[in-house]
């Protein structure tokens, strides 16, 4: 339901935290984030309220600078800890968030089990992190023109090719501690720009805080953001040139 993401100079999770106090009104019950820090995934999710959250969390010192939120919203599997979000793939060091609803995840889910992945959740979700890490594993051979700047982007642009449905995603990889990857195809998602920090999240409440420069993806985009900047991309691969505007109201 509701999703953020950040990357940049900052300690990564109380931000994620206010982002996603930015999105409760929009309804959830459960909640969770996930960091990367040192090469590795960090993982939290409770039940209900960001408190529950809040309190999880409380006195942990998490100095990670990249990390991912979720606020879920129950569309297939109980509202339990096990099916909040970030969902992660086997090696645990993949983490997704996504809003939406994959309606091939079935078919999508018995493939991968048939390739060894075990599944922890009933969630929809958590097909894409194993997509991601089979899509790392077996690189399909990419036209020059569709080869994009990183081996993990172009692992999450194959898997979205993967993916029917309507749904936004933010991934995050232990191993690519400088990228956060974003896409879009048909729920929300935003990018915010700061000063060698950027944000994303399902709607704007969430970035004001930080920035008021705002770019909204379209239908099959994707981005990687960077410390250093965001490349924006079509889910076959070319480069797009769009630059962020200047929100001017106060939500
Ligand atoms: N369909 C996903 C799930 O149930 C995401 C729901 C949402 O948008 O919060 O896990």
């Amino acid at each position: 339901c509701g999703i953020v993401g950040y990357i940049g100079m900052q300690p990564a999770s109380e931000i994620l935290l206010a982002g996603l106090e930015k999105l409760e009104y929009r309804g959830y019950d459960s909640a969770g984030i996930a960091t990367v820090n040192d090469h590795q995934v960090n993982c939290v999710r409770a039940k209900g309220k960001l408190h529950n959250l809040r309190r999880k969390l409380d006195g942990e010192e998490n100095p990670a600078q990249l990390g991912i939120g979720h606020t879920r919203w129950a569309t297939h599997g109980k509202p339990e800890e096990y099916n909040a979000h970030p969902h992660l793939d086997v090696s645990g060091r993949i983490a997704v968030v996504q809003n939406g609803i994959i309606e091939n995840y079935r078919e999508l889910r018995a493939d991968l089990q048939a390739k060894g992945h075990l599944f922890k959740s009933d969630t929809d979700t958590e097909v894409i992190p194993h997509l991601i890490a089979e899509c790392l594993k077996v690189p399909e051979p990419a036209a020059p023109a569709t080869v994009t700047s990183s081996p993990f982007l172009e692992a999450v642009r194959q898997a979205v090719n993967r993916l029917q449905g309507a749904f936004a995603i933010a991934v995050i990889h232990a191993d690519y501690p400088d990228e956060l990857i974003v896409a879009r195809q048909q729920a929300p998602l935003s990018i915010g720009f700061g000063q060698g920090e950027f944000f994303c999240a399902s709607d704007t409440p969430a970035l004001i805080p930080h920035t008021r420069a705002v770019l909204t993806l379209d239908n099959g985009e994707m981005g990687k953001l960077t410390p250093l900047g965001v490349e924006l991309y079509n889910f076959e691969g070319d480069r797009l040139k769009k630059s962020p505007r200047t929100l001017t109201w106060n939500p």
